[in-house]
């Protein structure tokens, strides 16, 4: 039986606009995969790669394997023109020379170990002294981690992992240590969820190390952000940026970010704690509704391009890092230059040298036990 001509073409047109209708924004469509592509080599020959995840709002998050590392992120201004918020590197290269930790996955323990050294069930371990005396951050973020999608329905999500040797850098315990990151369906959040493992006692302190610039990375400095800290107390330091175990009110200091200020507002104040920093380099207990719950830590809001960042975490501190050491010498993304103070970093973690203070939350981890932790970098425009 002939076929009569107009068959095909028509239900191709229907169907056509059918899934057109159904999908009212065809252009805003994603992968549901996260999309992997090579991001060089490094100096011994190994490939590493770079995962880009992305939601229907068309935000986008680029991860590299190497070190866990957030590469770029880049979320809609008050106009919805989508910038990238978070410093970097162009090239593998730079990541793998970088010191400045950009973006980092950091552990085994992030921030400072005070004379690099700790005692754990009667032994002492000591840690290489990358800070003057001290003991900072590690170099997990030195370390090709192995990457996988898990995405589902709450968002695309990269899995990454990596195993730490017993004894690595001077910590004790095979510590087999997880990374997602997931790019949250519906809204523009980045969602960092850590879980580790290990067979023998250990410490661990695992934190994220973007530096961010809500103005879009290489826009100039931070200091008409407004911050928010949700912590009516700080970890005062000495002067090489070690806690001395007292826990401070914030009331009648520049360390009170209970209300928006501008970050700049009192970052030159003649105060010793500042001086010690540079500025702002220091831990917040944040005020918890229950230890280990998921909490809002700190708003941070620029009124140039009006994006806005909520952070919520299940840890006890946050390191708020003001970007004081840049010096305009590293050589950026886009052919920018970062110069001092145009970035900050909300680094959720444990605090600073907990191995040597038993009175500030535990950073111990023993076999049997999983180690969970999250933190939500949330993103809007006003
Ligand atoms: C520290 C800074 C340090 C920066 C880069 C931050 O977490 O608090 O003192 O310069 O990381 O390592």
């Amino acid at each position: 039986m002939a076929r009569p001509r107009a068959t095909i073409p028509a239900i191709a047109v229907l169907a056509f606009f059918t899934a057109t209708m159904a999908r009212p924004y065809p252009h805003t469509e994603v992968n549901s995969k996260v999309q992997k592509q090579a991001f060089g080599k490094l100096q011994d020959g190994r490939s590493v790669d770079l995962y880009i995840l992305t939601n229907r709002q068309g935000a986008e998050a680029a991860i590299t394997n190497y070190g866990a590392t957030l590469v770029s992120l880049k979320v809609p201004d008050r106009h919805g023109k989508h910038g990238d918020v978070v410093l970097g590197y162009d090239k593998i290269a730079g990541y793998e020379t970088g010191k400045a930790y950009f973006g980092a996955t950091v552990g085994r323990y992030g921030n400072r170990i005070a004379h690099a050294k700790f005692v754990l069930d009667g032994t002492t371990y000591t840690l290489e002294k990358n800070d003057g005396e001290n003991h900072l951050h590690g170099g997990f973020n030195k370390q090709v981690w192995t990457a996988k999608d898990v995405s589902s329905a709450a968002g695309q999500t990269l899995e990454l992992t990596y195993l730490s040797q017993d004894g690595e850098e001077g910590f004790p315990g095979n510590l087999s240590v997880k990374v997602a990151y997931t790019l949250l369906t519906g809204q523009n959040a980045l969602k960092i969820d850590y879980t580790a493992i290990t067979d023998k006692d250990t410490v661990l302190n695992l934190t994220h190390h973007s530096y961010f610039n809500l103005a879009g990375q290489g826009n100039g400095d931070v200091l008409q952000h407004q911050l928010t800290i949700h912590a009516s107390r700080f970890t005062p330091v000495d002067s090489t940026l070690i806690p001395t175990g007292e826990l401070r009110e914030v009331r009648n200091t520049p360390f009170d970010f209970l209300q928006p200020t501008a970050i700049g507002a009192r970052i030159d104040q003649d105060d010793p704690q500042l001086k010690f920093g540079k500025g702002y380099d220091h831990n917040w207990v944040l005020d918890q509704k229950s230890p280990g719950s998921l909490s809002a830590a700190a708003q941070a809001y620029d009124p140039e391009s009006g994006r806005a960042m909520e952070v919520s975490t299940t840890e006890p501190g946050l390191q708020f890092y003001s970007g004081n050491f840049l010096d305009g010498s590293i050589q950026g993304k886009d052919g920018k230059t970062y110069g001092p103070r145009s970035a900050f970093c909300l680094e959720t973690q444990h605090f600073p040298d907990s191995p040597n203070h038993p009175d500030f939350p535990s950073t111990v981890l023993k076999p049997g036990q999983q180690f969970r932790s999250s933190t939500i970098y949330k993103f809007s425009k006003r």
